[in-house]
């Protein structure tokens, strides 16, 4: 068994998948981020980033929704997973805008929009809903999934988003997308939650210049990033959710800027591992 936690990236675009050579490099599916921990195998999302994941052959699949928004959702019916007849698959969400998390994805998932609901794959897909609670009062909710310890607080984002945090044997990452800092309240949580964390994924969709026009949209940027980063101490921060139009070469730019700044920030780019 496996004593490290790992996280593969198979999709950090934001908002909609995007493809062609200007996206080669940080990628263009949409979130999913695939973390590896003893036997465990825990999916962050399903978005489009999904389709690129090679399920492990004797591994538990959870996968863990922070919100229904089409992004994190749209790869759900190309999973490998779910063709397999013997496996067991248990996906997390919370109840949003009044629908549970199956009844949310059937509306998506089904006819007329496809042939075939989740429920109709060969393999045996369990959906637990993480309890409305700990979203209206600001707590944090904890539950277990094997040896790995999971955390979750509600995000800033139209609609809610949860934001997990994942510990395993001493290590622990933190997954905050479709999050905006235009609370105090929610970045004091978030720097709280994140606190001395080995890895965080945090949402820097829109460059400073731009955020003017996007404010309320849910997302954050590079600035408020580095100093949610360097208030909460975390080790390693990898910004996520690109915009769908952001290149290969913007953002590698804009990654060269702020690394002479910080060291221990990246700009997630599609396939890389990082293992803690
Ligand atoms: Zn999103
Ligand atoms: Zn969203």
């Amino acid at each position: 068994m496996n004593n490290e936690i790992s996280l593969k990236i198979l999709g950090s675009r934001g908002s909609m998948p995007v493809e062609g050579e200007n996206f080669s490099i940080y990628g263009g599916s949409t979130s999913c981020y695939q973390v590896l921990a003893g036997d465990e195998e825990i999916y962050l999302d399903a978005g489009s980033g999904i389709f690129n994941a090679s399920p492990l052959k004797n591994s538990h699949i959870t996968i863990l929704l922070t919100h229904m928004h089409i992004d994190h959702i749209i790869g759900l019916p190309f999973f490998l997973a779910l063709t397999e007849k013997d496996r067991t698959i248990n996906i997390y969400s919370q109840e949003r805008s009044g629908l549970l998390p199956q009844d949310a994805i059937d509306r998506l998932i089904s006819p007329p929009f496809w042939p075939i609901k989740i429920s109709s794959y060969p393999a045996d897909v369990n959906f637990k809903i993480l309890p409305k609670k700990f979203l209206v009062n600001g707590d944090q909710y904890h539950f277990s999934i094997g040896n790995v310890s999971v955390d979750a607080i509600e995000g800033n984002h139209p609609g809610g988003s949860t934001i997990y945090k994942l510990s395993y044997n001493g290590k622990s990452i933190v997954y905050a997308t479709d999050f905006e800092h235009n609370s105090i309240e929610s970045c004091k949580a978030l720097i709280n939650f994140a606190k001395n964390c080995d890895l965080l994924l945090y949402d820097a969709q829109y460059i400073d210049e731009e955020y003017h026009k996007y404010q309320g949209y849910g997302h954050s940027t590079p600035e408020a990033g580095i100093k949610i980063a360097e208030e909460s101490g975390a080790k390693k921060i990898i910004f996520i959710h690109h915009s769908p139009g952001r290149t290969d070469k913007e953002l590698s730019e804009l990654e060269n800027k702020i690394f002479e700044c910080n060291k221990n920030i990246s700009f997630a780019k599609i396939g890389d591992e990082i293992v803690l």
